[in-house]
């Protein structure tokens, strides 16, 4: 597919605001996409890569800039570009506001896109596969002269592009398409696409024996298992329902996580026949996938910590019987083997240097509580029980108890252990549920005594004063809501100096443009935050705001996609 096709179907996308109609534009670009269905499906979310593959991007709003101003001529810096973007808000507008002439000899030396002097600057030339291996290779850069591969890639593929298309390589690039489709939408699409299903007919007007919801439904398993759009849209369009049922999961490529919904003992005494219940563990995610001869870990938001913890390498590699996914959490311990808080567990993932010394200051070590995949055979279906049993027969060391009960008194005999030994609280689980990842469902309650937090996407900051001039303070909060993100808050409270330092450090390559003091950040970094109440406020866009918002961390193993979503923040504000 020629890439100024794709951006015509992204404009019709951006322009269409039915959601029916938008099913009906995404399912026709699918179908036309032929060859580059993969790529389709996922650029069409501003996906480049599936969520299972650990491979980024790594470019920052700056490179991105540079890259721009490169291919707009010699005369244009990259702060024309940030000029323009203040104006315009929006960085494909930007890009597309630029006549990209073409430049050769000095400033086209590098291009790394195919486009060579002789190519540049008449447009419209490119496919969508070429802009998605470019990407490949701007993932790729690593190590000295990796910043200047990624540029002179960027800029030979904004070397090459029209207008049009510019408009969608830089929010490719930045991760932000906005033209309303969310993986709701591509998974729709791909069933009217290719499963003929009848998404885009209103369900009342739909046949009798209409199969629509079975044909999503399939869509949705597939995606699950498999973590990849662009794949499950290949199977539904060669193989049918039938290959889309028959798909299964891969050693090596991780699954979203199954997560958990705030609630008590009585909720599941009601809700459920038995309860199965086990220590909620203060520490971060994992998931371990072990081929039979080499160990992967990876972290909630499915990057490659492998490096970051090799104790948890050894543990699979001595421990674990036959290959398999094992679910579970890695919690840092001191040397009498007491559980450390959860920062301490922070501290290690993002290391990459110094494993060694660190792990003699914070020992890791797993708490392992689910088993999606053991000795070839896969588990999402099965229950919770079976699953647990197969996770006790192939890993002999690590595996949290489980208690399965219906009497509510050896339910507050295992909370009550579980707090005095350090712990967050419990969790509580439907011994009858299958594994549904990446969904926050109703089978898995959690119950912390503590007061509830929010993690919040850091959507804007404020420059401080005097000796604080140079450091960004007072941090602007926003909750998710569907694709996009409401604001709720600042918080300013609860951070040190040293913090501040390190937080400004980080958010500035993510400034996207400034007016006086105040600062707008591209949604990247997650915050915790505590705070005494919610309130229904007109101040910020979701309406509603936090009293006395306080900062705990930073959350390093959440993505903007992972923060709180409004609907939670509603749920909370109801239930005060
Ligand atoms: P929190 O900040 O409360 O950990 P979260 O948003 O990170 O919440 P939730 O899905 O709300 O994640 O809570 C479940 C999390 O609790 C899991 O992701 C996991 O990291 C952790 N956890 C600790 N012990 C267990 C356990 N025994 N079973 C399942 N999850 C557990």
């Amino acid at each position: 597919m020629d890439f100024a096709a794709f951006a015509d179907r992204a404009d019709a996308l951006e322009a269409e605001e039915a959601d029916l109609a938008t099913v009906g534009l995404a399912a026709a670009a699918l179908a036309d996409a032929d060859d580059d269905l993969a790529v389709v499906a996922r650029f069409l979310q501003g996906k480049v890569f599936p969520g299972w593959d650990t491979r980024k991007l790594a470019v920052g709003p700056s490179l991105c800039h540079e890259a721009i101003a490169r291919a707009a001529g010699t005369n244009v810096t990259a702060d024309d570009v940030e000029d323009r973007l203040a104006e315009t808000g929006e960085i494909g507008a930007v890009a597309a506001s630029y006549d990209f002439g073409g430049q050769t000899g000095l400033a086209a030396f590098g291009s790394d896109a195919g486009g060579g002097p002789d190519d540049g600057g008449s447009g419209g030339d490119l496919t969508v596969r070429e802009v998605f291996e470019a990407f490949e290779r701007v993932a790729a850069a690593e190590g000295d002269g990796s910043e200047d591969t990624r540029r002179d890639t960027l800029f030979g593929l904004f070397n090459r592009a029209s207008p049009a298309e510019a408009k969608y390589l830089a929010r490719l690039v930045l991760g932000e398409m906005r033209i309303g489709v969310g993986g709701g939408t591509v998974r729709d699409a791909i069933a009217e696409a290719f499963l003929g299903a009848n998404v885009t007919t209103p369900v009342e007007e739909r046949d009798e024996d209409d199969d629509t919801e079975e044909l999503v439904a399939a869509v949705e398993g597939a995606l699950q298992v498999t973590n990849d759009y662009g794949r499950v849209a290949e199977l539904a369009r060669d193989e049918g329902v039938s290959g889309l049922r028959d798909v299964s999961l891969a050693v090596g490529r991780p699954v979203r996580a199954m997560l958990a919904q705030a609630g008590g003992v009585t909720d599941a005494l009601e809700e459920w026949d038995a309860v199965a219940v086990e220590t909620k563990y203060d520490g971060a995610r994992v998931q371990l996938h072990y081929d039979g001869e080499e160990t992967s870990v990876y972290s909630r938001n499915m990057e490659d910590v492998t490096d970051a913890l090799p104790e948890l390498v050894e543990h699979a590699d001595e421990h674990l019987a036959a290959p398999a996914i094992v679910d579970g959490e890695a919690v840092a311990v001191d040397e009498d083997g007491e559980p450390l808080p959860f920062q301490e567990i922070l501290r290690r993932f993002r290391r990459k240097y110094e494993v060694d010394r660190l792990r003699e200051e914070v020992t890791v070590e797993l708490r392992a509580f689910d088993c999606l995949h053991a000795d070839g055979e896969d588990l999402l279906d099965a229950p919770l029980t079976e699953r647990y049993a197969r996770l006790s027969d192939v890993l002999a060391v690590g595996v949290s108890e489980l208690l399965v009960t219906e009497d509510p008194e050896r339910i507050e005999t295992v909370e009550a252990k579980s707090l005095a030994a350090g712990h967050e609280g419990i969790m509580l689980k439907n011994p009858d549920s299958t594994y549904s990842p990446g969904k926050r469902g109703r089978n898995w309650l959690k119950r912390k005594p503590d007061v509830e937090t929010l993690d919040l996407v850091v959507t804007g900051a404020e420059w401080g004063e005097g000796r604080r001039a140079n450091l960004l303070g007072t941090f602007l909060l926003s909750a998710r809501d569907g694709d996009g993100f409401e604001t709720i808050g600042k918080v300013a409270t609860g951070i040190t100096d040293e913090e501040l330092v390190e937080l400004t450090d980080r958010l500035e390559p993510h400034v996207v443009r400034e007016r006086g003091t105040d600062v707008e950040i591209r949604p990247a970094i997650v915050f915790e935050v505590g705070y005494e109440e919610i309130q229904r406020s007109p101040t910020y866009s979701s309406g509603y705001a936090l009293r006395f918002p306080r900062f705990v961390e930073v959350r390093e193993d959440k993505d903007p996609d992972d923060a709180d979503s409004l609907e939670r923040v509603e749920r909370l504000a109801d239930a005060q």
